[in-house]
C-alpha cells in the first residue's frame, strides 16, 4: 500500500513537470514494455445469478502496475492501447491468461464463465473470430465459457458486417454481451438483430437509482425490453442492498457490483467462492 502511495505522488511530481504530449508518450513507451515485463495481470469481479444465488461469471478487469509510476488505470491505459494497437496483442494475452484460470477454477466451479471486454479496434480486424477461437483451442477451452462484452459503439457502425462476426463467434461457442447499455447512441431498432445474448445496464443508471425515479424506469423499461428479445440482465455497478433489492423485484437476472465483490486477483477467487457457497446454500 506504502509503495503504491509513494508511486503515485512520483508520478504526479513527475509529470507536473512534462506538458501533455510527453505524458502521453512516456506511458506510450511504458506500455509497449509491458507486456514482456510481466507487469499487467488480471483481476476477477463475480456477476452473480440473482435467481439461483450462485455466482455464474468472473469479469476479467485487466491491471498495471508499473515499478516507476505505480498502478495506472486501465481508463487512462486502455484508450491509449486502442490508439497504438497495442489492445491486440494485449487481450490475446489476457485471453490466453484466462484460459489457464478458468481450467483452475472448473476445478472447484465446474461451470463458470469469465467475460471478456473487447475493444473496437479489436473487433474490427478482419481475423478478429479466428485470432480468438484459436487462442480457446490452442489452451484446450471451448469457448462457451467465455462471454464476450462489446459496446454500442463498437457494434453500430457497421451493424451489417457487425452483424456477420457475431453470427460466426456465436458458431463458435462463445456468449455475446452488450456492455454499458444506455450509454451509447443505441438503436434499439436494431437490438434484435444482433445474435446477443446478454444486456448490461451501465452503472450510471443503477447509481442513480434511489435518486432519481426516471432512472428506475428506465432501469425496469430496459429489463422489460431485453425479456422480450430473450435476452438476459446484468445490472452493473451494484453497490448497495438497496439497489438489489429493486433490480430484484424488476426480475433483473444477474448483479454485479461491490455489494456483491470488488474485483480481485486469481489466488483470491477459489475461497471467496466457496465462501460464497457456503452462506447462499
Ligand atoms: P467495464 O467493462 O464496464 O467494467 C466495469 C468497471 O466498473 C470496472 O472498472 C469495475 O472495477 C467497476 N466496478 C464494478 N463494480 C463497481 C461498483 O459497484 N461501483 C463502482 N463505482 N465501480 C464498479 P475498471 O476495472 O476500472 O475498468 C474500467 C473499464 O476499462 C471497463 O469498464 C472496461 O471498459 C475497460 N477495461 C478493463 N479491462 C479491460 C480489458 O481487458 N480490455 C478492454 N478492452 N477494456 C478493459
Ligand atoms: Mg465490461
Ligand atoms: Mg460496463
Ligand atoms: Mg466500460
Amino acid at each position: 500500500q506504502q509503495a503504491k502511495e509513494s508511486g503515485r505522488n512520483r508520478f504526479e511530481l513527475y509529470t507536473a513537470k512534462l506538458d501533455y504530449q510527453s505524458e502521453v508518450v512516456t506511458l506510450e513507451n511504458y506500455l509497449r514494455k509491458a507486456l514482456e515485463r510481466n507487469e499487467l495481470f488480471i483481476c476477477y469481479q463475480p456477476v452473480v445469478n440473482m435467481k439461483t444465488k450462485k455466482i455464474e461469471a468472473l469479469e476479467a478487469l485487466i491491471r498495471w502496475k508499473q515499478p516507476d509510476i505505480g498502478f495506472v488505470s486501465p481508463a487512462q491505459f486502455i484508450p491509449l492501447a486502442e490508439e497504438t494497437g497495442l489492445i491486440v496483442p494485449i487481450t490475446k494475452w489476457l485471453l490466453k491468461q484466462a484460459c489457464i484460470h478458468i481450467k483452475a477454477i472448473h476445478q472447484f466451479a465446474p461451470h463458470m464463465k469469465i467475460a471478456i471486454n473487447i475493444s473496437a479496434v479489436h473487433f474490427q480486424q478482419d481475423d478478429f473470430v479466428e485470432q480468438l477461437s484459436a487462442i480457446a483451442k490452442k489452451n484446450d477451452v471451448h469457448p462457451r465459457f467465455f462471454k464476450l462484452e462489446l459496446t454500442e459503439s463498437t457494434i453500430m457502425p457497421n451493424a451489417e458486417e457487425s452483424v456477420q462476426k457475431l453470427v460466426q463467434l456465436k458458431q463458435c461457442g462463445f456468449k455475446l454481451a452488450i456492455d454499458d447499455f444506455g450509454t451509447g447512441f443505441s438503436s434499439l431498432s436494431y437490438l434484435h438483430r444482433f445474435p446477443i445474448d446478454i444486456l448490461k445496464i451501465d452503472q450510471s443508471f443503477i447509481r442513480r437509482l434511489s435518486l432519481y425515479s426516471d432512472d428506475a424506469t428506465i432501469v425496469s423499461t430496459i429489463i422489460m425490453m431485453a425479456h422480450h428479445l430473450h435476452l438476459s440482465v446484468v445490472a452493473e455497478g451494484v453497490e448497495t442492498g438497496q439497489q438489489y433489492e429493486f433490480l430484484t423485484q424488476q426480475q433483473c437476472d444477474m448483479a454485479q457490483g461491490y455489494y456483491i465483490a470488488k474485483p480481485m486477483q486469481i489466488d483470491e477467487v477459489q475461497r471467496f467462492i466457496q465462501e460464497w457457497d457456503a452462506i447462499h446454500e
